[in-house]
């Protein structure tokens, strides 16, 4: 007998009485997940430090997800095919809202380059909460800055499924901040993006 058949039937939600509600008033803001989304080197990860640096100088509860760095524990058993991101994803998605619902404003940095899996990320959440980050950057700078020499193994064919070279990226049709990297600093976007959180 399959003793996990019918585990959904089985499974409860369980109340908690210290809601998040609470959790956020005893932090004096609202959850949030600022999730940014774009090509491998397109700025992600820089920015939101910065984002990060600027939310914890005024008092604000943070934490970053970084999917380089998820992929070290939680998700080092997925790969690159297509089905490991979207569970790749799935999860990141999941651990933000669960980090929400303890208060806090939660800075995902994953390229996360469906459209769908965004839009199950955004869907976790209510509406206002989940701030799309569109990180807009050309492959071809992308490639040219190469920050963790990537590019240069997925052009000489030594890694597969990457992201704009040999695998898709849907850019955001609707994000709530588009941002244009060339020409402009990390701490520049940075200071854009916190201008245009209402976080009071
Ligand atoms: P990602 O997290 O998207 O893979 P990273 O933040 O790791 O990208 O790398 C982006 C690289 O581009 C860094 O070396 C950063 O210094 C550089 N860079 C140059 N200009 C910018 C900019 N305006 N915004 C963000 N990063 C920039």
């Amino acid at each position: 007998m399959d003793c996990h058949s019918d585990r959904s039937d089985n499974t409860f939600w369980q109340h908690l009485i210290v809601d998040r509600t609470t959790r956020a008033l005893l932090k004096s803001q609202r959850p949030r997940i600022l999730w940014f989304t774009g090509l491998s080197g397109a700025g992600k990860t820089t920015i939101a430090n910065h984002v990060d640096m600027l939310l914890c100088a005024s008092g604000k509860h943070t934490f970053i997800l970084d999917g380089d760095n998820l992929r070290h524990g939680l998700n080092q058993d997925l790969g690159f095919t297509i089905a490991d991101r979207i569970e790749n994803i799935r999860r990141t998605a999941h651990v933000a809202k669960l980090m929400a619902d303890a208060g806090l404003i939660v800075v995902v940095c994953l390229i996360s380059p469906y459209r769908q899996e965004r839009r199950m990320a955004r869907d976790l959440m209510e509406p206002g909460e989940f701030v799309e980050i569109f990180v807009d950057t050309p492959l071809e700078i992308c490639a040219e800055r190469d920050p963790k020499g990537l590019y240069k193994k997925a052009y000489a064919g030594e890694i597969r499924n990457f992201t704009g070279v040999d695998e898709v990226y849907e850019c955001p049709v609707s994000p709530e901040l588009h941002l244009r990297t060339v020409g402009t600093t990390p701490i520049d976007l940075a200071t854009q993006i916190v201008a245009h959180l209402d976080l009071a």
